[in-house]
């Protein structure tokens, strides 16, 4: 198959082959913007590389050497033509973008004889030696891995002896001085010289560009965003055009939207008489894109309009790469641009509003996942006013508000990190080496930089606050400070961080919940409109259930009624019931609870209304409500009355080798049915009396841990007997119905037999992961790092639904229970409800709802969304 495509070939083909560079540069040129003329190598010619044990077939090298004539004739100009001397770009470019991870070289082609020609041709020795001093840097790093800051320290030692400020201060003499020193280096750190052939310059940049898949770097970057390894990267070759040549000329880069706010803005930076990465460098500082328009006002309305045309093309905002040649514009590089959550939102919003795209296109454009950023608490007003400021100036490349300690460098930050502390990392700028330190941090600090450099894309990229250019904070890496107007940091130090506005405080910032925005709001119900199952939560205090409604959940899915034990006063009733000799004395110690239980049912029930609850009875084994260590023994032997010894054998007897596989969940009610009993009493109760005061109200009431019909047949009858005692001795009806939760294998099996006895089924998908597999959820934390690194199992089942083995024994109950009714009430409540890669399954097999914690039902809310688009 073929290996090499020309941007301009009609058969040229997608992502896959030719990378997200390559495919982009070839629909800009199919869309007639002005793009440098070119080809790409496909990933397929890196993969046969790679898998060839690094060698350059003789098939690609013969279409290498076709395309190279094919483009010599487009462009005409070769790479020893003296009026029209052929130069090109080396650029990587793999399916996903990869800011960072690759390399690439520019003016490839010039040599000792070639770099003359260019001077003659453009009457401009300091331009030509410019290029030439580049190409021989990113040449000896990206193919000889020659360190950047050997030839950094022979460039800056330069101006400095000669007095220079400004890189382009240095005249073309001081050029050609540094390039001889250069090519020294060569012979120094490897013993070859600069290879003057181009045609030996390409072949080489080629290699080290499908090289470049597997450093460490980029394989790290994969591991982080879940990017196969086995895709292998594209290799662009592109005319060059030349921002570096002169105060016409200029490079910039720019989102067609801000990315950190979505405001429908142009917002970028550029430099004139720079080349290449010169803006995001950091070396010296860009412009804002708007000046452009006073600088060279056509330009800019031309970049404008591209802007827009590759807007609607792609439907998305767009992250662009321009170079201006003499005052012609040339579009480098355009993808759909990173942002954080909230400019995903705002940006998905308004495309919608601009008939851009519809609401579904809305719904696939950001990710549930990182919705809850958006949700994340901010920084107390009030406590902002009173804090102590480090820095007036600080740009805010990714919001967020973070506290941690400062570090200066990526070891001590991983070191600590993993540690367990929250760490700052705080640096001039960031490089691709830093990645693992910004990994573990709690923001990224850069006095550097700009919205557009390594710390502010990554930091973006990955949801981590980052605040880059604090011009007015100087680090002394070497020596651990950092100096600032009022005082120095050290390592330790405690700072706030403030994503959203660039500001950073000394200590810790209490912080407060976030306000949602209006297109938040709307995008959200867009997302509830185009749903199929509805999202609920699982919560129990006020407080989360006031949260849950906010976000639109449609009910309670889980109420764990145990949380509602674990109080001083309560605990003391429950000890009792545990200590007591025979039924009468049970019943005494339940009244007491009973009481506490009806007045916490009827604050859920008063804040649900008639939207659904489920409220799971007792599960937990009764040891976790006895006491643990000698003194509270004695303490709470003393408060029941009773003797040290006595409470001890109790706590004895009720020791049990696999507490989870124990006396629990329904199996305990089979012993004690007073419990569930009790339970239903208190919701009965306060449901009456809310229908009283007028309010409606849905329970449903559910049975935990059932294995078998008989058992929750037994129970329910149980349940439902004790109700309609309540109901006759009030004289009221309520509406209530009784359900089983479905969490062990047994019951899957066996759900036909099961269901047709309850109202409902909700799955239980961390009990029923726990039996299946035969990992206990408490202890499996030891080793499953190793399966999954060692590719046992796809991914942590606690985290993600185990598709194949779990999701199957799900799908099967699901499908048993409605054999006689399709209508069937099926959920599932567990924190798997939450993840969107197990609601896209479980919207596939015909769930009713998924439930999960309140601050993760947006994201759920969307996961459930896009699983029918
Ligand atoms: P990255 O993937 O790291 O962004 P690119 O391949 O986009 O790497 O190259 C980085 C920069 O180099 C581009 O943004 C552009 O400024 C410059 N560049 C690449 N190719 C050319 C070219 N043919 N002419 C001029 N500048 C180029
Ligand atoms: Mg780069
Ligand atoms: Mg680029």
């Amino acid at each position: 198959s073929k290996l090499i495509y020309a941007f301009n070939d009609e058969n040229s083909s997608g992502k896959d082959l030719l990378g997200g560079k390559g495919a982009n540069l070839a629909e800009m040129t199919r869309l007639g913007l002005p793009v440098p003329d070119g080809f790409t190598i496909t990933t397929e010619a890196c993969n046969a590389y790679l898998a060839s044990g690094e060698s350059l077939t003789s098939d690609l090298l013969e279409e290498l050497s076709d395309a190279i004539l094919s483009l010599e004739t487009r462009t005409g100009k070769t790479f020893s033509d003296e009026d029209n001397l052929l130069l090109v770009s080396v650029r990587s470019g793999a399916k996903f973008s990869m800011p960072g991870m690759m390399d690439t070289i520019l003016n490839l082609g010039l040599n000792d004889e070639n770099v003359e020609k260019l001077a003659t041709k453009t009457s401009d020795a300091r331009f030509a030696y410019d290029c030439y001093r580049r190409l021989l840097q990113m040449f000896g790093e990206v193919v000889y891995g020659i360190h950047m800051s050997v030839f950094d320290t022979i460039f800056e030692s330069y101006k400095e002896e000669n007095k220079y400020e400004l890189d382009t201060d240095i005249p073309a003499d001081g050029l050609k001085e540094i390039v001889e020193k250069y090519k020294e280096v060569y012979l120094e750190e490897t013993n070859k010289t600069f290879p003057q052939s181009p045609i030996d310059q390409l072949t080489e940049a080629v290699e080290a560009v499908f090289k470049s898949w597997n450093n460490e770097r980029a394989r790290i970057y994969r591991d982080l965003h879940d990017i196969p390894h086995d895709l292998g990267t594209a290799v662009n070759i592109q005319e060059m055009v030349f921002g570096n040549s002169g105060d016409n000329s200029g490079t910039g880069v720019l989102f067609t939207r801000n990315p950190s706010t979505g405001e429908h803005k142009l917002y970028g930076e550029y430099l004139l008489n720079a080349q290449g990465e010169d803006v995001v460098a950091g070396i010296r500082t860009p412009q804002e894109i708007e000046v452009l328009n006073t600088q060279m006002p056509e330009v800019y309305e031309e970049l404008v309009g591209i802007t827009k045309n590759l807007e609607t093309h792609y439907k998305d905002m767009q992250d662009i790469e321009f170079t201006i040649e003499n005052g012609k514009l040339f579009i480098l590089q355009t993808r759909n641009g990173k942002r954080t959550a909230s400019a995903a939102v705002k940006i998905a919003y308004d495309m919608v509003q601009e008939s851009v795209i519809s609401k579904e296109d809305a719904i696939m454009m950001v990710d549930p996942k990182s919705i809850d950023q958006l949700l994340h608490p901010q920084f107390d007003d009030k406590a902002l006013e009173t804090a102590e400021r480090i820095s007036e100036y600080g740009l805010p490349a990714s919001p967020g508000a973070s506290t941690g300690m400062v570090v200066f460098s990526t070891e001590r930050a991983k070191a600590l990190g993993e540690a367990g502390e929250k760490v700052i990392l705080m640096r001039p700028e960031t490089s691709p080496e830093d990645i693992e330190g910004m990994v573990v941090a709690e923001a990224i600090v850069t006095t550097h930089g700009g919205m557009t450099s390594h710390a502010a894309v990554v930091a973006r990229g990955m949801g981590t606050c980052c605040v880059t250019a604090v011009s007015d904070l100087k680090i002394d890496g070497e020596n651990g400070v950092a100096t600032y107007a009022n005082g120095v940091l050290k390592e330790g130090d405690i700072i706030s961080v403030n994503g959203s506005t660039g500001q950073l405080y000394l200590g810790e910032i209490t912080k407060k919940d976030q306000e949602q925005s209006t297109e938040f709001a709307e995008f959200m119900t867009w997302a509830k409109e185009i749903s199929r199952m509805d999202v609920r939560m699982n919560a129990e205090t006020s407080k989360d259930i006031n949260a849950g409604f906010e976000f639109n959940a449609s009910g309670i899915g889980l109420v764990r009624t145990e949380h509602m034990f674990f109080q001083e006063e309560r605990l003391i009733g429950m000890r009792r019931f545990i200590l007591a000799q025979n039924h009468a004395e049970r019943v005494a110690a339940l009244d007491t609870i009973l009481e506490y239980q009806q007045s916490d049912f009827e604050e859920i029930f008063r804040l649900s209304g008639e939207r659904p609850v489920i409220v799971r009875l007792l599960d937990p084994p009764l040891h976790e409500f006895l006491p643990n260590t000698e003194n509270e023994i004695n303490n709470v032997a003393n408060q029941l009355g009773v003797t040290t010894e006595l409470l001890k054998s109790y706590i004895t007897n009720l020791n049990e080798l696999n507490p989870m596989l124990g006396h629990r969940g329904c199996r305990l009610a089979i012993t004690y049915p007073e419990l569930y009993e009790m339970q239903t009493e208190a919701m009965l109760k306060s449901l009456i009396k809310l229908k009283e005061e007028g309010i409606e109200t849905n329970l449903e009431i559910m049975i935990p841990l059932i294995v078998t019909a008989e058992e929750y047949k037994t129970l329910s009858d149980k349940i439902k007997a004790r109700a309609e005692s309540i109901e006759a001795e009030a004289g009221v009806t309520v509406n209530y119905t009784v359900g089983v939760m479905i969490e062990t294998p047994r019951a899957c099996l066996t759900a036909e037999e099961i269901a047709p006895l309850a109202d409902f089924i909700s799955f239980g998908t961390n009990d029923l992961t726990q039996l299946t597999f035969g990992f206990s959820r408490d202890d499996a934390g030891k080793f499953i790092g190793e399966y999954v690194d060692g590719a046992l199992i796809e991914t942590d089942p606690f985290q993600s639904l185990d598709i194949n083995g779990v999701g199957q024994l799900v799908k099967m109950a699901v499908e048993k229970a409605r054999a006689h009714n399709p209508n069937y009430k099926v959920g599932v409540c567990g924190e798997l409800g939450g993840d969107p890669r197990s609601i896209q399954f479980f919207n596939d097999i015909g769930m009713s709802y998924v439930s999960c914690s309140p601050y993760r039902v947006p994201g759920a809310m969307l996961a459930a969304a896009q699983s029918v688009v």
